[in-house]
């Protein structure tokens, strides 16, 4: 089935509002195994959206609009809709009977323009709307469907979820599954060679990778004529996916690092503790994002001169005379002296050159060591991508970070 999104609205096209009901649509019809060919978008006026609803009707199956169904004059959607389809408007009486029941519950005064809302085309199938005033509906002329759907992206997706999407369901011959895996350690072209025997050829399932801030994700999709199907074909494609590049792959259901740490740590009671120094609590901010985290993250101390490192850290004077301030010795003694002043069962550290300056050849702008320590188990890590730019470095160490305290959770020194 082919689709095309058309919304309404002036607003739009003026940059007055982001267009997330085209978004919302497109991601919900793909998971219903319909493909998406177009996105339209007019303002209010009735003479281009009837050119734009013919031109969709005549290469499409399926047109969804959202907007223009309100009470006002420039809501024109319906009455459009209705001559493209060549239908009339009827007054619907269930629609009247339900938008007299909102007003009476509102207390609000029910004028003639909202009358109109309750005239439908006369072959529609009505949506009734339990979050607004105005009603939706499907139209169907030799085969093809539109669907008309309110503005307020509330309403909207209200309504597709009740009535929309079983209404469309029952008319689909396929189904779209995905997961998304989320991979931490390779970058987007080194993946990609790793898994060419996969991707090359591919026809369903589909695998399409994405580059994110310092790490990668992995989408793989199978279009089936049965959820069970597609289901079982993703599954059997993560299992290869698995055998290629396992050691990278944080997660297999989309999440963040820090949401998978997070929750390893609060499943099996583990308390945690870090010290920062070029990230400045970057790391302690991003573990208390996460809602129930008290459980466990017990302390995070941000030590950036090299007296607060020997202070409350206890790093030797020696190891920063010989070493540097940015060593792997430096970042191992930070986790060490942790250990000992909070008794936590994890603690990391991290020390790095954030930039733009304090770069030299032998320690250049990004390079950040790390050390995360779980009783005698010990990780230590350097960056492997560096950038000049200090808040990306501050973001990469922090992955970097949670990298360490996950192999250690799943013993994968
Ligand atoms: P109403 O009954 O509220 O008049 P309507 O169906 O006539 O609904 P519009 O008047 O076109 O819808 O839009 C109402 C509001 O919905 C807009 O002001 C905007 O806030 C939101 N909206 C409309 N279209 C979109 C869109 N494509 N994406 C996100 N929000 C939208």
């Amino acid at each position: 089935m082919k689709a095309a999104i058309l919304t309404v609205g002036t607003e739009i096209l003026f940059g007055q509002i982001t267009n997330t009901n085209t978004v919302y649509l497109s991601q919900q019809l793909n998971l219903l195994g319909i493909d998406v060919m177009y996105h339209y978008t007019v303002g209010d006026n009735p003479d281009r959206l009837s050119d734009m609803l013919q031109y969709a009707y005549h290469d499409c199956d399926l047109i969804i609009t959202t907007g223009g169904l309100g009470p006002t004059q420039d809501d024109l959607t319906k009455e459009t809709a209705a001559k493209v389809f060549g239908d009339e408007l009827v007054l619907h009486q269930p629609s009247m009977e339900h938008l007299e029941r909102f007003f009476a519950r509102t207390k609000g005064r029910m004028t003639e323009n909202n009358r109109k809302q309750a005239y439908m085309p006369s072959r529609a199938t009505v949506f009734e709307n339990a979050y607004g005033t105005a009603p939706a509906f499907a139209l169907e002329k030799d085969g093809k469907i539109l669907i008309c759907l309110p503005g307020p992206p509330r309403e909207m997706k209200g309504i597709f979820e009740d009535h929309v999407r079983p209404y469309l369901e029952a008319r689909s011959d396929s189904v779209i599954h995905y997961r998304t895996l989320r991979l931490f350690g390779i970058g987007e072209s080194a993946l990609e060679t790793r898994l060419l025997e996969l991707i090359d050829g591919q026809t369903d399932p589909t695998l399409a990778t994405y580059a994110k801030e310092g790490e990668c994700s992995l989408r793989i999709a199978s279009k089936r004529s049965t959820l069970e199907e597609a289901q079982a074909a993703v599954d059997e494609m993560i299992g290869k996916v698995r055998a290629l590049v396992g050691e990278y792959i944080y997660s297999e259901e989309n999440e963040d690092l820090y949401q998978v740490v997070g929750r390893k740590l609060i499943d099996r009671g583990l308390t945690l503790a870090c010290a920062e120094s070029c990230t400045g609590g970057l790391f302690a901010k991003t573990m208390t994002d996460i809602p129930g985290i008290s459980e466990v993250f017990d302390r995070g101390i941000v030590t950036y001169s090299n007296r607060a490192k020997m202070e409350e850290l206890g790093v030797r004077e020696e190891t920063l005379q010989k070493f540097g301030a940015v060593s792997r010795e430096t970042a191992e003694e930070m986790a060490e002296g942790l250990q000992k002043v909070s008794c936590c069962d994890i603690c990391v550290s991290v020390t790095g050159v954030a930039g733009p300056g304090g770069g030299t050849p032998e320690k250049p702008v990004g390079l950040a060591h790390v050390c995360a320590v779980f009783g005698d188990r010990k990780i230590c890590a350097e960056t492997a991508l560096r950038n000049s730019r200090r808040a990306w470095n501050r973001q990469y160490s922090t992955l970097l970070m949670l990298d360490c305290i996950n192999r250690l959770l799943d013993g994968r020194e």
